[in-house]
């Protein structure tokens, strides 16, 4: 499906003459193979290593404090007056993003070439490096908050933070601290676009093909037409980086509901672009392809932004990539739920 996909990229932009080329995301993540699962302590002093390295032009503060006391880090990019959030991990079973968040921010910070300058100059990028810090300590899809009784989480354990975003919800009312400090960083950078970065399980397109990605804008009716055109150039910018990233590589779209909780929603609902990525959990011996394949869909779309190629993009393109097709037919299809569809 990823040459159909691609060719029907090539001929709808010929046909319309206005998709011009996208920037190329730097060759590949600097540095050794990142550390798919660092632990907070070693989250922390990397992000402070990058901070110091970077000479200012990092900076890491505490957006947050989750329950069981643990930093929820934001780092920050950039001097430029478009604004981009991504956030990494909000589920804390779902990791891969995190390492590539740090990439970004260790290339962004210390490599002064050219390309980066310009994206530093353009764009101001607020990471969430890792939103669920309890969660991922626990290998679990929730944050800690054992004696909680959510609708939306599992009793014992905590709140499922990616259904704590409605917009009409005040961070101050909110009963999940990871979901309110992403919003109070919403609410002070006032993003032009999020994209918030997750895993699912594996599943295969219809030529039998193991989907590596999926993606989607928000899917709730009362977006507005700005909002949804960015978001879906912007899957566009995460789609064609992705598959650009390794040669296995191969995206679909997300099959994502349309609850205002949502982080997707949610943000679109604000008035911002807003992206869901969700890598799939293609085993151990891919990992390091698949941090990078986040880490150039973080770049490509701070570099588009930057040049402005992010908004000549044709957003009707977001529809003709295809749809996720069945689990694998194993025992890892599905990693983070034994029941029913796993969830943005
Ligand atoms: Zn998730």
């Amino acid at each position: 499906m990823k040459r159909k996909w691609r060719l029907l990229t090539a001929v709808t932009a010929l046909a319309v003459l206005t998709s011009p080329a996208l920037p190329a995301a730097a060759d590949s993540p600097p540095g050794r193979p990142a550390d798919p699962r660092p632990d907070t302590e070693k989250l922390t002093r990397h992000l402070k290593a990058i901070e110091v390295k970077s000479r200012g032009r990092v900076d890491v503060e505490t957006v947050g404090t989750s329950n069981e006391g643990r930093p929820i880090f934001g780092a920050s990019v950039g001097r430029g007056p478009l604004r981009l959030m991504y956030v990494t991990q909000q589920h804390g079973n779902e990791p891969l993003g995190t390492p590539a968040a740090l990439k970004l921010l260790e290339e962004l910070g210390t490599e002064r070439t050219p390309q980066n300058r310009a994206i530093l100059r353009a764009v101001t990028i607020d990471i969430v490096v890792r939103a669920n810090p309890d969660g991922h300590e626990r290998d679990w899809r929730y944050n800690y908050d054992p004696d909680a009784d959510p609708e939306y989480g599992e009793p014992g354990k905590g709140y499922d933070p990616n259904r704590y975003h409605d917009p009409e919800v005040a961070p101050e009312d909110n009963p999940v601290p990871e979901s309110a400090a992403i919003r109070r960083l919403y609410d002070r950078t006032a993003p032009d676009l999020v994209v918030d970065y997750h895993m699912q399980g594996r599943y295969v397109d219809d030529e039998g093909k193991e989907i590596t990605a999926s993606v989607l804008w928000p899917t709730h009716p009362d977006v507005g037409d700005g909002a949804l055109e960015l978001s879906r150039q912007a899957v566009v910018a995460s789609a064609e980086a992705i598959e650009d990233s390794y040669g296995d590589a191969n995206v679909s779209l997300y099959p994502g509901g349309d609850y205002q909780g949502i982080s997707r929603n949610a943000y679109g609902l604000k008035g911002s672009g807003s992206v869901l990525v969700e890598l799939s959990a293609t085993g151990p011996d891919r990992e390091q392809d698949q941090i990078a394949s986040a880490y150039d869909s973080m770049y490509a779309t701070a570099a588009a932004a930057a040049d402005g190629s992010l908004f000549e993009i044709d957003p009707g393109l977001a529809d003709e990539l295809p749809e996720r097709g069945d689990p694998l037919p194993s025992d890892d299809a599905r990693p983070f739920r034994s029941d029913g569809d796993d969830l943005d």
